[in-house]
């Protein structure tokens, strides 16, 4: 069993396998398994961090973090996120 978490709601599943959500208000958990998530070091203030997940939003879709200003970059910040991991929940959830 791993535990799993969303990078956007910080929802925790446990299961053997990625599990997949779609909740009623469109939000899709992109989960990612909580152990690789702990051995991660921190190396980016989350200003960088932040930086760079625009730098892949703008790779994959002409769109910046300040286009998207609902989401909750803190928690996924926190919880030891990549950019790369990020975006590609932004992109799941805006259907992109
Ligand atoms: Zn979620």
């Amino acid at each position: 069993m791993a535990t799993w978490i969303c990078p956007e709601c910080g929802q925790e599943v446990l299961a053997e396998e990625k599990p997949s959500f779609k909740w009623s208000d469109g939000h899709t958990c992109n989960f990612v398994e909580e152990s690789t998530l702990r051995n991660r070091p921190k190396v980016d203030s989350f200003e960088v961090w932040l930086e760079k997940v625009d730098e892949e939003l703008g790779r994959a879709v002409a769109l910046s973090s300040e286009d998207l200003p609902d989401w909750n970059y803190r928690s996924a910040y926190d919880n030891g996120f990549t950019p790369k991991e990020v975006a590609t929940q932004i992109l799941l959830e805006g259907g992109l």
